[in-house]
């Protein structure tokens, strides 16, 4: 019910698309969510309902913090 998508995140869904592809970046969210397949750039729209089922995981790039500084003090 709560699907937690956004731009920019890369979602892992059940079934392959034909070109072997199973990870699809989110470019657009609304009543349809907008999918670019990683593999062949093929873009589809999917209604928020059929995402929900088909989805197997969420892949969001970490936001900057402190694990991006280089000069975390390790003691
Ligand atoms: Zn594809």
């Amino acid at each position: 019910m709560a699907l937690d998508i956004k731009p920019g995140d890369v979602v892992r869904l059940k079934k392959p698309h034909p070109c072997g592809g199973y990870l699809w970046k989110v470019n657009r969210v609304g009543g349809d969510v907008g999918l670019l397949c990683q593999t062949c750039g093929h873009h589809i729209m999917v209604s928020r309902f059929r995402i929900e089922r088909r989805l197997r995981a969420v892949t969001r790039p970490a936001p900057a913090s402190s694990a991006a500084s280089p000069e975390s003090p390790a003691s």
